[in-house]
């Protein structure tokens, strides 16, 4: 089994690397103030470091299954909503319980849940548009996809999109998994209609605190009906037991106290600045790198003109100190491309500068 290429360019990352790579999400704008209130009245209740429900805590579910009510137009009970140690964890608990199941992939794919397909030894096709879609998939089949600023495409399928993909899914009795791990932290202000939205009946809608919390906290939650939920319970059972009861009240506690809402408007809006600033650096030093700015989420994808192997700068790039990603990882056949992933959320101005520089100078 190979490590996936992004944690191990973490692991050789060091205080003096401009880094480009990782999605990590900025650590100024954690709500540290807030949590640490959170936290001492979480501290005082004991069931805070007990075992707890396989499916999550109550409240916390209810609060989730209200984003879907009223944020994505998607009425939802607690019963739908399992709480997941990082939606990562959801693509284990969703396959295992569907262990005959082939997938289709978008191309190119997030590479977690690449990692995951591929270490649960599931076959794997690649689609390139939603009219093949209809051609590639069978009954029972899954297929996987980010509905907003794919990581790493950053791309975002329109709304006849998304029922066109829900019409096939549903004509070919298939299942869904949605990734929606970046779908509220858009810049616009515009939040889309899932594609569950116009197929409920076999998805699985995922989502995490990650993005618009913390990530260390490590909680998601997967949407499905109750039978799909009843049938994946046995599987996070198996896995975990639970996700950390602890960290669980410490969400829920601030989702009492704090508007998050207000809260990812205010992260998105520093993204957003992030993001128009690596654009104009890259415009500026880096001509030969198209791309187009995204709407949301954390990273700016696009192409070399000039070079053929993106994976073959990154290594260079490295031995400079400088890191981002090569868009190979995130093909599953791991086909060599003049593509590659930045991200902008989590380096500062005058270093994302230095870095397209860098860039700039070994691509000449
Ligand atoms: N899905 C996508 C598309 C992601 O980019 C990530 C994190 N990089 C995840 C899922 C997993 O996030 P987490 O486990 O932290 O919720």
């Amino acid at each position: 089994m190979k490590r996936s290429y992004i944690r191990e360019i973490l692991d050789a990352i060091n205080e003096n690397t401009i880094s480009f790579a990782g999605g990590l999400p900025n650590e100024d704008l954690f709500p540290l103030k807030q949590l640490k209130k959170a936290s001492k009245k979480v501290f005082k209740q004991k069931n805070s470091l007990q075992y707890s429900k396989s499916q999550g805590l109550d409240s916390l579910r209810e609060k989730i299954a209200n984003f879907y009510t009223n944020i994505y137009a998607l009425p939802t009970t607690k019963e739908e909503i399992l709480i997941t140690t990082g939606s990562q964890q959801a693509f284990d608990i969703i396959l295992k319980s569907l262990h005959a199941n082939n997938l289709v992939v978008e191309s190119p794919s997030y590479i977690g849940a690449l990692s995951a397909f591929k270490i649960l030894k599931k076959d794997i096709k690649d689609f390139k548009t939603i009219e093949q879609l209809e051609n590639i998939i069978n009954k029972d089949e899954i297929f996987y996809c980010v509905s907003d600023y794919q990581n790493p495409s950053t791309y975002t399928y329109t709304k006849k999109q998304r029922e066109k993909i829900a019409n096939i899914l549903e004509k070919k009795d298939a299942f869904l998994i949605e990734d929606a791990a970046y779908s509220l932290l858009n810049f616009q202000g515009k939040i889309k209609k899932p594609i569950c939205k116009f197929y409920s009946e076999k998805s699985y809608h995922l989502g995490t605190f990650s993005k618009i919390v913390a990530p260390g906290l490590r909680v998601g939650w997967i949407r499905a009906n109750k039978e799909l939920i009843g049938n994946i319970l046995a599987v996070k059972e198996s896995l975990d037991l639970h996700t950390s009861t602890f960290n669980q009240m410490l969400l829920d506690a601030y989702l009492e106290e704090n508007n998050i809402f207000k809260h990812i408007n205010k992260n998105a809006k520093n993204y957003k600045k992030r993001m128009n600033y690596m654009a104009d650096c890259m415009e500026k030093y880096l001509p030969n790198f198209q791309f187009k700015r995204p709407k949301g989420g954390m990273f700016i994808y696009g192409k070399f003109n000039n070079i053929e192997d993106s994976m073959a700068l990154a290594k260079k790039a490295l031995e400079q100190n400088v890191a981002f990603v090569p868009a190979e990882v995130f093909y599953f056949d791991e086909k060599k491309s003049n593509e590659a992933r930045f991200n902008f959320t989590n380096c500062d101005f005058e270093k994302t500068k230095e870095g397209i520089k860098i860039l700039a100078k070994l691509t000449k």
